[in-house]
């Protein structure tokens, strides 16, 4: 299997303009849930800079469980992220939802996001795997392992080399966080892949108090980077408003990671 340590024992490295990702430093995205307003883009853009991110995130097009919430403000909000880039020199991930969109939300970023209710939608990894894009793969809500690989496996299989996993959570009978997070899943794909490991504390909690702890217990384990969901003002947030930090939060957690990435 091309994802797999035997096809290639050393760790891939992936380059998004001048960051890498999979070298030893901890990569960290972060940004609102979705992007909401140019303002606001751009509000947290430069907050997310000035603690130390290293890439911005943000939602253009999302998957809501309900059609009823906030869809996102689809090319618009690309080209606000596009203009904190711009602000911040900070390249962006941003998530695609169908295969038809993938020419479009190339031609603005730096980096697809395949969000955890698409790990198996074989049409979209097909077509990411045709584009020249690193992709940012998140961990299906039910998906094994072994599962999660094979997704990886479509998108290498067509032609792309450049995939990032992302531990978001998985569904369990644990009601006190939103999903639970499976710290291990980090050094299991250590073993079995040389593809980049990343964590996202804020899908796996739901909760912003319990960001920070599974953050450091993803560097911790020895993840390549974090996902990280911030805001300027999360109880006006139109999504994951209750699991965004405060740029401030933020901050804290940043100040914090240097020592334990050095521990390990
Ligand atoms: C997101 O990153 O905003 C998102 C929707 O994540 P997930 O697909 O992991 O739920
Ligand atoms: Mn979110």
């Amino acid at each position: 299997k091309l994802a797999s340590r035997e096809f290639n024992p050393t760790d891939t490295l992936i380059r998004v303009s001048d960051v890498v990702i999979g070298g030893n430093k901890v990569v960290v995205m972060a940004g609102p849930c979705a992007v909401e307003s140019r303002e606001q883009m751009l509000e947290t853009a430069h907050a997310v800079k000035a603690a130390g991110a290293t890439m911005l995130r943000g939602g253009a097009f999302k998957p809501r469980s309900s059609p009823y919430s906030f869809q996102g403000l689809g090319e618009e909000g690309l080209q606000y992220l596009a203009l904190a880039r711009e602000e911040t020199g900070l390249p962006f991930v941003t998530e695609v939802m169908e295969p038809q969109m993938v020419p479009l939300v190339s031609q603005y970023a730096d980096m697809l996001q395949i969000g955890a209710r698409n790990m198996q939608n074989f049409a979209l990894l097909h077509a990411v795997g045709e584009a020249h894009m690193p992709v940012l793969l998140k961990r299906g809500l039910m998906s094994t392992i072994e599962e999660w690989l094979m997704s990886a496996e479509y998108i290498l299989s067509h032609g792309n080399n450049q995939v990032i996993l992302c531990e978001r959570g998985i569904r369990t009978f644990e009601t006190s966080t939103r999903n639970t997070l499976d710290i291990s899943a980090v050094p299991v794909l250590k073993q079995l892949t040389h593809l980049p490991v990343m964590v996202d504390p804020s899908h796996a909690t739901g909760k912003w108090d319990l960001v920070e702890p599974t953050a450091r217990a993803g560097v911790a384990a020895g993840a390549d980077g974090l996902v990280i969901e911030v805001h300027p003002r999360p109880e006006e947030a139109l999504s994951d408003g209750p699991q965004s930090l405060k740029p401030e939060r933020f901050a804290a957690l940043m100040t914090s990671l240097p020592a334990i990435a050095a521990a390990i």
